[in-house]
């Protein structure tokens, strides 16, 4: 192969001309699998080719993985490195590292995640005297979220919230902030605020980054919010070379301030921008892309798209419904197990879920069966309390400012210094004009406590001197993590404590973050801060250990940007997706929509969709069903199987599931699922006639509550002339022959 041809020979016209314009906007809309990615890959490896600076061009992709992954591709491509492929996040933590000192703040900063900035959150509440109970952090939290997505600083909350509630919330906003500033941190918010303010504030910075690069491409366009959007058009501002691809039937992420509308927003920016449109699908079989095609036909808020494929029809999409969640667990890990068995990658089967806490019955069926399995981002390495504390000692060591760290490591392993010490150096601290974490380094400074914490506090001290010693000695982040463990007596305490609770494996997570850190140590320097950032900010994907072939479980969101030769979705219930916090909380429903839609077109060759009559969740059973987003499936193609009225004796089709798991033509045989047919009543429409045990023949009046998450209702006017109102899942109905 020619590889100066290479890029090009793998492209289909659309694409090629994606890669082709090189300069100026340039707009990819495209469905699922169509080749966005692949395209913003060749377009990176084009424009090395023609010359521009691996290093003048910044992409964005979704996750590091994901980044990972474009950076080795390109570096196939052209044979050459360097380009700056990252997430909007890891970008903007680079970028403040350099841009911080242009306003007095120290490149060495901490990234907090959400729990520590709920824990900054906290001391919020405390300091601002208000009854944690009435206004919880976590609101608060979230109404500071709110404030930095629309990109206003405390001053101008303070300004809109003048009154009650929201008066108190901008109080809390002004505090956090500072004490962020303080604490020399930035939660996940402020890395890109702060990187836009200084972009835009700075006349020197802009100029400097607008300068080092010339093209700015972003993958997954329709989940960036307006910050971030505001971040990639000042960056490629002088020369307009700006390419975004995404899809709005993806778009999973307007919960969190991703702009659905940002599609418009660039068009009318860059009136002048080339539109691709790409079409063919070189993913999936012709019966998912089908499925997936008509379910999201649904959706009202939409612009309709072409999708093609020459692939063929394949086997059958499968709705399956099952009694409960472990036959539904059982189903999916023998299915799983027999495709392994016949030659199927584990890696290439998917198990997806709406939320986290699905997954539990699926793995302990997988384990069961001795199948390989991760989590991918699941209850993740990262929360666990042992790896915690370790972060926690290192980002105090790499921060000393950062007083959410510190209030974790202070007594851990406990030392003598609990809350009632830790009072009185407060209020040293105080007297002084000191914060907490620069009084205990100072061993002249405990004269006047009590003998007991004095000692304490005096061994605390010179431990802090001995470590600052060994992390200037810079033999790397895992010699210095090991010594920290010795010298702070952790790994002692940490064996004793988790022996307790009767844990096999006490130093599982540490060894493993050891590992980590050595392999960064040899990968990419050695130095404690960039390391702290990168673990900072590894997304739910990146998260993940890979160790060796497996079956991958994550949820739908994590999903994104994925494929896999198998995908089987559980969890399809009502009230599950769409979610029930998509109506409390007034969610987009056509958003749940696009999520399934996103899970099922990660799928090439093999889909399943399943859903379970009774799930047991949070310890307590619950009737769920079918959610109603199954019945916009269609039926070319789609095969259903279980009872999707409310517990018909559904033995039969766990057996049916079984007997056929194995099979090539997986249940496909009709015969074999007569009773598997879609709800008897799903063809019951106004004016349908139907029989009640009690009632009698009646005729339908009304079908109400179509839309998700609604039980269906109907009303009945009965041959008596009794008019009644019935939940049609509950009903009893039968549908009558007309
Ligand atoms: P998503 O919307 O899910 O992110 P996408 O539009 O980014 O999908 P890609 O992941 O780039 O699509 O491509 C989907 C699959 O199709 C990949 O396996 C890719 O290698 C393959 N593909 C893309 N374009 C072509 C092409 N021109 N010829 C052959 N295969 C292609
Ligand atoms: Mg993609």
């Amino acid at each position: 192969m020619d590889s100066q041809d290479a890029p090009l020979s793998h492209l289909n016209d659309e694409q090629r001309a994606a890669v082709l314009a090189l300069h100026g906007p340039v707009l990819v809309v495209a469905g699922a699998g169509t080749g966005k990615t692949r395209t913003i890959t060749h377009r990176i490896a084009m424009l090395i080719r023609e010359g521009v600076a691996p290093s003048a061009i910044l992409a964005v992709t979704f996750t590091n993985k994901a980044a990972r992954e474009m950076r080795e591709r390109v570096e196939r491509l052209v044979g050459r490195g360097g380009v700056r492929v990252g997430t909007f996040h890891g970008f903007c933590a680079s970028f403040l590292r350099e841009e911080f000192p242009v306003i007095g703040r120290s490149g060495d900063f901490s990234i907090y995640d959400e729990g520590d900035s709920l824990a900054l959150m906290k001391k919020v509440v405390e300091e601002l005297k208000l009854d944690p109970a009435q206004t919880r952090p976590v609101d608060l939290r979230r109404a500071v979220g709110r404030w930095k997505d629309r990109f206003m600083t405390p001053a101008e909350a303070a300004q809109a919230s003048t009154f009650g509630q929201h008066a108190i919330e901008a109080r809390a906003y002004a505090l956090y902030d500072a004490n962020l500033v303080a604490a020399n941190a930035c939660d996940f918010d402020d890395l890109m605020i702060q990187a836009l303010r200084l972009l835009l504030d700075h006349e020197v910075v802009r100029l400097r980054w607008q300068k080092r690069i010339s093209h700015v491409l972003v993958d997954e366009f329709q989940d960036t919010n307006p910050i971030q959007y505001a971040l990639v058009r000042t960056l490629s501002a002088p020369g307009g070379n700006l390419c975004v691809t995404g899809d709005q039937d993806q778009s999973i992420y307007s919960w969190r301030g991703a702009d659905p509308g940002n599609f418009d927003n660039f068009l009318n920016d860059y009136p002048s921008a080339r539109i691709v449109k790409l079409e063919r699908n070189y993913r999936s079989s012709a019966n998912i892309l089908g499925a997936a095609s008509r379910l999201i036909a649904h959706n009202k808020r939409r612009i309709a798209k072409t999708l093609r494929t020459q692939a063929p029809a394949g086997e059958a999409v499968r709705v399956v419904v099952f009694n409960d969640d472990s036959e539904e667990a059982a189903a999916v890990a023998d299915a799983a197990q027999t495709a392994i068995r016949e030659g199927a990658q584990p890696d290439e089967i998917a198990v997806f879920y709406r939320t986290n806490s699905l997954s539990l019955p699926v793995e302990r069926a997988l384990l069961a069966r001795g199948v390989r399995y991760r989590v991918v981002g699941g209850l993740e390495f990262f929360a666990r309390a042992e790896v915690k504390d370790l972060i926690a000692w290192l980002r105090w060591m790499s921060n000393r400012q950062d007083t959410v760290s510190f209030e974790r490591i202070m007594n851990t392993p406990p030392r003598g210094l609990g809350d009632a010490a830790v009072e009185r150096l407060e209020a040293i601290a105080a007297e002084r004009g000191v914060s907490l974490p620069v009084l205990c380094a100072d061993a002249t400074a405990f004269g006047s406590l009590p003998e007991r914490t004095r000692k304490a506090a005096l061994a605390f001290c010179k431990l802090i001197h001995q470590l600052e010693t060994e992390l200037q000695a810079g033999r790397g982040v895992r010699a210095f993590a090991e010594e920290l463990l010795e010298l702070t007596a952790y790994s002692a305490w940490w064996a004793t404590k988790a022996s307790k609770a009767g844990s096999l494996d006490p130093f599982g997570n540490i060894g493993q973050f050891l590992t980590l850190a050595g392999e960064y140590d040899g990968t990419r320097g050695g130095r404690l801060a960039d390391f702290l950032a990168e673990i900072s900010l590894l997304t739910d994907l990146d998260r993940t250990v890979d160790d060796g072939p497996a079956v991958n479980l994550m949820t739908l969101h994590t999903s994104k940007g994925l494929e896999f030769d198998q995908v089987y979705i559980v969890g399809v219930d009502q009230s599950i997706l769409p979610h029930v916090w998509a109506e409390l909380e007034d969610r987009d429903d056509e958003e749940e929509r696009r999520l399934l839609h996103v899970g099922m077109t990660r799928a090439r060759q093999r889909l399943v969709l399943c859903a379970a009559q009774l799930r047991s969740r949070f310890g307590q059973t619950t009737v769920t069903g079918p959610s109603a987003l199954l019945d916009e499936l269609g039926r070319d193609g789609v095969e259903r199987f279980g009872d999707e009225s409310p517990r018909r004796d559904p033995r039969p089709f766990k057996q049916r599931w079984r007997d056929n798991s194995g099979d090539d033509n997986w249940a496909s045989d009709a015969s074999q699922c007569d009773d598997g047919e879609d709800h008897p009543l799903a063809a019951l429409r106004e004016g349908s006639r139907v029989f009640h045990q009690d009632f009698g023949a009646g005729e339908v009046l009304t079908v109400r509550g179509h839309q998700m998450g609604l039980e269906r209702k109907v009303v009945v006017l009965f041959d008596g002339n009794q008019r009644r109102t019935l939940i049609l899942r509950h009903s009893g109905l039968t549908l009558l022959d007309t």
